[in-house]
């Protein structure tokens, strides 16, 4: 008898979430979440406001630990390492070191205001990586090529527009050559006009068959990008397809009632 294909770490998917819960203090945020995430896979986790988006975007990455369940990347374990049929929390410095493999961006940008363009983007390379200089300077500069903004290597971030500062962000995100993105509403704050240009840079990105998890309320993003689209509700992921099952003909009122107030 013929057994199953044996299972290559490639087909392994690359994100997989079980069971994940979360609570700040007795409010239960997440409520058990099950998600997997393939390579080269750009998932749009879209819900209301308070849904748990941003709590489950950050327990990928360990920013937030689960009181439950758990995260693996790559096949590893996040945060935790398992002794004695336990789970221990990693070192702070191991985890540092598993989510340096996962670039972030953030609504606001979170750029370093005193340090330049350029020394934004080496800055996690060279002192958590410690790449030398040089090299590093070298690939942030393509990175900056990468997202238009090659010619802002020596401007500081005040006079940079927000979507330009957002590039940058997603540049630095890439300099430690993450096997993984997360993007949390990362035009929410933008001006409309300047929204455009970062999604083309996310698009650019998602062409090139990196892995994303994207939160975001751009409908139109999601629909031409995603691969997946996950609605959130409540702490749980209620349901989840292509962008056009879940956007065009979504099974659950609750979905349809959101969707009625974003698109
Ligand atoms: P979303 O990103 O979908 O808007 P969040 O994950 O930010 O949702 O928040 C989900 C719920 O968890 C909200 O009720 C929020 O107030 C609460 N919450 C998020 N972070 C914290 C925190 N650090 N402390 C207490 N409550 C929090
Ligand atoms: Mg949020």
């Amino acid at each position: 008898m013929a057994g199953p294909e044996p299972v290559t770490a490639r087909d392994e998917p690359l994100v997989r979430l079980t069971g994940v819960r979360k609570r700040f203090g007795d409010h239960q945020v997440l409520h058990g979440v099950d998600l997997e995430v393939a390579r080269g896979e750009v998932l749009c986790l879209i819900g209301a406001s308070g849904s748990g988006k941003s709590t489950l975007l950050r327990c990928v990455n360990h920013l937030e630990r689960p009181n439950a369940g758990r995260v693996y990347v790559g096949g590893e374990l996040i945060g935790y390492e398992e002794r004695g049929g336990r789970l221990h929390e990693l070192h702070e410095r191991r985890i540092r070191a598993q989510r340096a493999r996962i670039g972030m961006v953030f609504q606001h940008f979170n750029l370093f205001p005193h340090l330049t363009v350029l020394e934004n983007v080496i800055e996690a390379p060279t002192r958590v990586n410690r790449q030398p200089r040089e090299p590093a300077t070298r690939a942030a500069r393509a990175l900056l090529d990468r997202v238009g903004l090659g010619d802002k290597v020596n401007a500081y971030p005040r006079s940079l527009s927000g979507g330009q500062q957002q590039r940058v962000a997603i540049a630095r995100g890439l300099a430690m050559r993450p096997e993984l993105m997360l993007f949390d509403e990362p035009t929410s704050a933008l001006d409309p006009e300047l929204v455009g240009e970062v999604l083309d840079v996310m698009r650019d990105l998602a062409a090139g068959g990196m892995t994303m998890i994207v939160v975001t309320h751009e409908m139109g993003f999601a629909r031409e990008v995603a691969t997946r689209v996950a609605f959130m509700d409540g702490g749980r992921i209620l349901e989840q397809g292509t962008p056009r099952q879940v956007l065009a003909d979504p099974r659950h009122e609750r979905t349809r009632s959101f969707l009625s107030k974003v698109l």
